[in-house]
């Protein structure tokens, strides 16, 4: 296979284009977050994830604006939290994260979970509806949401998210969601691309970046970029942070693809099963 110099993008549904590599910044208290999206814009990241359930949308707004990079070359992503799930509580918690954000629009808007025990997700779907009408979020999409959620949402509103945002790592391949993604038009986003940091030391995939001349972090996330996924890894330290961005000038061979496709496990999740988390 010949080997991606450039950064790779996806084209949604809506026919608009996100890069396939991003910066996430959960669990980054403000002043790395702030540091953070300022180096890896920097560095060529034009992706950015965060969440109002992150508490560091403000600092990630200030770093956007000392990175001196163009509002319109970032593709910025937030979310909205659970407990402002409804319509007009999302339209609001919408202006409040564009307010913290310091910014007039976001590139993808967010369900964080279904938090199906609610019964809100539809009525917060007609939200993001009316948000991407209106230019407050140009690509409206989901996290963590499973098929039964998915199909509600296409078949009261006719309205396919753009991206489901779920966890997916080498151990954990969400093969059965994908395919259904696939079958109707949703990117798929990886959260948690590197397991949290837990798979870095895996035997196999030391092998594997011992061959390439690489670090493990980069021939997972290139598995990722090598499966049309697109990953937003998280890294506060500076030389993680370039290290995960230089990924676009190698390809994994179709062995070795096939050999981290068989770390799946059906025990492999880290986070919380969408089914039953119930906050
Ligand atoms: P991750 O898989 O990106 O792993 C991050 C951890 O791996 C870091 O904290 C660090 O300890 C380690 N690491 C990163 N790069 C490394 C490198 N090159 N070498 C060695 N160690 C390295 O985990 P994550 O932060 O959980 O997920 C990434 C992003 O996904 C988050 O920041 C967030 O934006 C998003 N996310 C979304 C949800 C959701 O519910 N939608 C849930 C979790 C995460």
């Amino acid at each position: 296979m010949v080997a991606n110099t450039t950064q790779p993008s996806v084209t949604l549904n809506d026919a608009r284009a996100m890069p396939r590599l991003g910066y996430g910044v959960w669990q980054a208290p403000p002043a790395e977050a702030e540091a953070g999206v300022k180096q890896a814009l920097e560095l060529g990241y034009r992706s950015i994830d965060t969440a109002q359930d992150y508490g560091n949308e403000e600092a990630v707004g200030r770093g956007l604006a000392r990175s001196g990079i163009p509002r319109d070359d970032i593709f910025l992503t937030t979310k909205v939290f659970n407990n402002d799930q409804g319509f007009d509580q999302t339209l609001r918690a919408m202006e409040a994260s564009l307010t913290r954000l310091g910014v007039d629009y976001v590139d993808l808007y967010l369900i964080h979970w279904p938090s199906a025990f609610r019964g809100l997700y539809l009525d917060t779907w007609r939200a993001l509806i009316r948000l991407q009408e209106e230019g407050r979020a140009r690509s409206i999409g989901v996290s963590n949401f499973q098929p039964p959620h998915l199909l509600k949402l296409f078949e009261e509103t006719s309205v396919v998210p753009a991206v489901n945002q779920i966890e997916l790592h080498p151990i954990f391949q969400q093969r059965e969601l994908r395919n259904f993604h696939a079958q109707h038009g949703i990117a798929t986003e990886s959260w948690s691309p590197l397991g949290q940091g837990t798979l870095l030391d895996h035997p196999v995939l030391n092998a594997i970046a011992e061959k390439y001349g690489r670090t493990p972090a980069q021939v997972i996330l290139r598995w990722h970029l090598d499966n049309d996924l697109i990953a937003i890894p998280k890294s506060v330290t500076p030389a993680r942070i370039a290290e995960n961005f230089a990924v676009f000038d190698f390809a994994l061979d179709q062995d070795d693809r096939t050999l981290i496709d068989g770390l799946d496990s059906a025990a492999g999740r880290i986070g919380p099963d969408p089914d039953t988390a119930n906050w």
